[in-house]
């Protein structure tokens, strides 16, 4: 009997699973330093925190119930305080949403904010997880570029004065992903008072505030008005398997990603939310393991940038080890980053070629290098390695 095949939705037909992906997964051999992935360290998770947590939720036998699909509620509280102390201003309860990772935000929020055809505007290059909601979402998406103090502002500014009228403006503002930069507190208000003027949704995407090294990250481009979007997550000082994130935004956004959500998952697991909200309440347990975290992350990141500069000079340009979990590096002298990576993992060393996040550049000459995961003398070795590869 001949068969005929059901179709699959056309929105599927733009996406892609990339090709760089696929070369990277023969990274994953025990010869292959991996500076490629950009997985926080698990050795630095607080696993017997969480068990004494896990162990106490679960002598509540409601704990194993449904919870509300805002979140559960204490921890949607010790979340609200966070954010009050974090943008200067009461934030209500209604403003506070959970998520299942900050991923799950992006995404119910690209059904909240976007119809279909709608202008987003993303940051070139991107955080390649936001790039696939978007195009999901069959969105029209407009780059801008990032310098040192991140998104270029000015360039969105002409795009608006040129007419183009986005109904959303995506921004990793502190230590990007890939880009490793910090967005300035002058373009902050910038692109807040950009939002008001212009009416548009800026989503403010922080999972990386907190890992600064040496100088705390600016004041959210969420203080300035009440048009951004803040989206937060757990998964980096903590532990990504909580799968705890969290969304400020106004009462009308949040009830209508709680709409979506009921017909996403109905709910988070009120079990991770129980452990992330007793950790998270623990001010002076977390205050002291994120600086733990932000000593280790900073220190691998100063040998990482140190190395490069020692070995490469004027051949690159890395961003500053300023937080957060990369290290972006321009080649001024022409190396294919593309080209490189099989000689690269054939030397033993991994990284991602820029051009896995490009949206209009081409980003050719540049790498994204994770330094998380790698003790110090790694790093100078992969480095070493990498500078093998190229040829010195
Ligand atoms: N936003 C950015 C910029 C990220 O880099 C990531 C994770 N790599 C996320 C959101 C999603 O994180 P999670 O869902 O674990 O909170």
């Amino acid at each position: 009997m001949s068969s005929i095949t059901p179709p699959l939705a056309r929105r599927l037909g733009g996406l892609q699973s990339s090709a760089i992906r696929d070369l990277l997964k023969v990274a994953a051999r025990d010869d292959v330093v991996s500076l490629a992935g950009g997985l926080p360290d698990e050795q630095l998770m607080p696993r017997d925190r969480i068990a004494q947590a896990a162990e106490s939720a679960l002598a509540d036998r409601a704990r194993l119930q449904y919870t509300e699909s805002a979140g559960w509620g204490p921890l949607r509280e010790v979340l609200a305080a966070r954010e009050t102390v974090r943008l200067g201003r009461p934030v209500p309860l209604e403003e506070v949403f959970v998520t299942h990772g900050s991923q799950q935000a992006l995404s119910l929020l690209a059904e909240v904010l976007l119809d279909p055809g709608a202008l987003v505007v993303v940051e070139d290059p991107a955080y390649v997880g936001a790039l696939q909601v978007f195009r999901a979402a069959g969105s029209r998406i407009v780059t801008v570029p990032l310098d040192a103090e991140g998104m270029r502002v000015d360039t969105l500014a002409d795009l608006l004065g040129r007419g183009e009228r986005p109904a959303l403006v995506h921004t990793v503002s502190n230590f990007h992903n890939p880009r490793g930069v910090t967005m300035s507190p002058g373009r902050r208000r910038e692109l807040a008072e950009l939002a008001e003027r212009y009416g548009f949704w800026v989503i403010e995407d922080d999972p990386y505030g907190e890992l600064w090294f040496d100088n705390p990250s600016p004041e959210p481009v969420a203080a300035y008005s009440s048009h951004v979007i803040r989206l937060s997550s757990a998964s980096k000082t903590l532990a990504p398997t909580l799968r705890v994130g969290w969304m400020t935004a106004p009462d009308a956004v949040c009830r209508g990603v709680e709409l979506l959500k009921q017909g996403a998952d109905l709910c988070g697991s009120a079990l991770t939310q129980q452990i992330a909200a007793e950790l998270l309440a623990d001010a002076e347990w977390l205050e002291a393991h994120v600086r733990e975290v932000r000593r280790v992350y900073g220190a691998r990141a100063r040998v990482l940038v140190d190395e490069l500069r020692m070995r490469f000079g004027d051949r690159l340009v890395s961003t500053d080890a300023a937080g957060g979990m990369f290290v972006w590096v321009d080649f001024t002298d022409g190396t294919d980053t593309v080209d490189l990576l099989p000689r690269a993992v054939d030397l033993g060393v991994a990284y991602v070629p820029g051009e896995a996040f490009a949206v209009s550049g081409a980003h050719r000459n540049s790498m994204r290098l994770c330094f998380t995961t790698s003790e110090a003398a790694t790093l100078r070795e992969a480095v070493a390695r990498l500078a093998r590869a190229i040829g010195e």
